[in-house]
C-alpha cells in the first residue's frame, strides 16, 4: 500500500524528532514551522518545505500539528493561513499537541464543517519517546479513523490507546499531567525536607525507591536532573507543565471538580515561571524550596 502524504507542523523538541521519523519511514512529508531552522533540517533529509500551515495542508491526506498550546493550534489550524484554508475535503489532521479537550472539540467542529476528519493524539514520553519513537499516544476521535492510521502512529510511538470520542485523548494526557505536577511538587517538598533534617539525599533515593514512597518521576529525575542539578538538558519544561495544570483548573471550573493538590501543584510550577525557571526542565522546581530551606539536594545515584 502507498504510504499517505502527510504535512507536519510544529518542529519544535517533541515534532522535530516525530517528523524525522517520519521521514526515514519512508513517508513523503511537508513541514511548516513559525522558526525557519528546523524547517531546513528537516528538509534536508528529504522533506519539502512549506510556506504557511495552509501550504503544508494543500496537497497531503494527513495534517499532524505538535503545536505549543491551544492558542497556537488555533492559529495555526483555523486562523489565516491555516490547515482549514489549505486542506481539501477528505483530509485527516491529528492533533499530537497537548490542549484542552473543548479546544479540540472546536477545531474538530470547525473542520468537519470543511469535510475534513480530526483526532486529538497527545503524548507522552518527552523527548527521549519522541526521538526513540517509543512515545505513548492517547486518542480520540473515530475508532476507525484511528485504525486507518494506525500504521503513522506507531512510526512516532510504541503503545497506543483508543480512548473514545474527540477530547479523550486530551482527557486522559490533562490526568496525566495532573499526576506529574502533584508527585514532582510533592518529591521537591520531601526531598527538601528529608534533607534538611539531616538525611543524605542518596540515602533518601535509595531507601524510598525500596518503598511505598516510590514513583516514576522519582526513579527517572532525581538520579538524572536533581542530584546532578542539571535542569537544563533537554527534558519537558515547567511553563509546558504550568500550562497542562492550568488546563486541567479550567476543566474543573467547567465540570464543578474541586482540583485542591492541582491547585496547589499550579502555584509551584507559576512560581518557578515567575522566578525564571520556565525553559527549564519541570524537576527546577525543587530550587526555589532548596533556596528557600537552605539545603541542597544533590549526590550520585548508586
Ligand atoms: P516546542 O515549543 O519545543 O515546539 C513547538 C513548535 O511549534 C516550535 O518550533 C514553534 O516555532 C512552533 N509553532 C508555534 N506556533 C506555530 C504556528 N502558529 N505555526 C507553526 N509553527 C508554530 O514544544 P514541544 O516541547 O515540541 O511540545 C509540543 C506539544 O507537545 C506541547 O503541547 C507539549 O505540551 C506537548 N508535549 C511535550 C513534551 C516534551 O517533553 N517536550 C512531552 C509530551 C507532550
Amino acid at each position: 500500500m502507498t504510504k499517505k502524504a502527510i504535512g507536519f507542523i510544529g518542529l519544535g523538541a517533541m515534532g522535530n524528532h516525530m517528523a524525522r521519523n517520519l521521514v526515514k519511514a519512508g513517508y513523503s512529508l511537508a513541514v511548516y514551522d513559525l522558526n525557519p531552522k528546523p524547517v531546513e533540517e528537516i528538509v534536508s533529509l528529504g522533506a519539502k518545505k512549506a510556506k504557511s500551515s495552509a501550504d503544508a495542508a494543500k496537497s497531503v491526506e494527513v495534517v499532524i500539528t505538535m503545536l505549543p498550546a491551544d492558542e497556537e493550534v488555533k492559529a495555526a489550524c483555523l486562523g489565516p493561513g491555516g490547515v482549514l484554508e489549505g486542506a481539501k475535503p477528505g483530509t485527516v489532521l491529528i492533533d499530537m499537541s497537548s490542549i484542552a479537550p473543548h479546544t479540540s472539540k472546536q477545531v474538530a467542529a470547525e473542520a468537519q464543517k470543511k469535510g475534513i476528519r480530526f483526532l486529538d493524539a497527545p503524548v507522552s514520553g518527552g523527548t527521549t519517546g519522541a526521538e526513540k519513537a517509543t512515545l505513548t499516544i492517547m486518542v480520540g476521535g473515530e475508532k476507525a479513523l484511528l485504525d486507518e492510521h494506525m500504521e503513522i502512529l506507531q512510526v512516532m510511538g510504541k503503545t497506543i490507546y483508543y480512548v473514545g470520542d474527540v477530547g479523550m485523548g486530551e482527557t486522559i494526557k490533562m490526568v496525566n499531567q495532573m499526576l506529574v505536577g502533584i508527585n514532582l511538587a510533592g518529591i521537591a517538598e520531601a526531598f527538601v525536607m528529608g534533607t534538611k533534617l539531616g538525611v543524605a539525599p542518596e540515602v533518601i533515593y535509595k531507601i524510598v525507591r525500596a518503598s511505598s514512597g516510590n514513583s516514576f518521576l522519582i526513579d527517572h529525575r532525581v538520579p538524572n536532573y536533581i542530584f546532578p542539578g542539571n535542569f537544563t538538558q533537554p527534558g519537558f519544561a515547567v511553563d509546558l507543565l504550568r500550562k497542562d495544570l492550568g488546563l486541567a483548573l479550567e476543566s474543573a471550573k467547567v465540570s464543578k471538580v474541586p482540583l485542591f493538590m492541582t491547585a496547589q501543584a499550579y502555584q509551584y510550577f507559576t512560581r518557578a515561571t515567575a522566578e525564571g525557571l520556565g525553559k527549564m526542565d519541570m524537576s527546577a522546581v525543587i530550587e526555589l524550596l532548596e533556596k528557600t530551606a537552605g539545603v541542597q539536594v544533590r549526590g550520585k545515584a548508586e
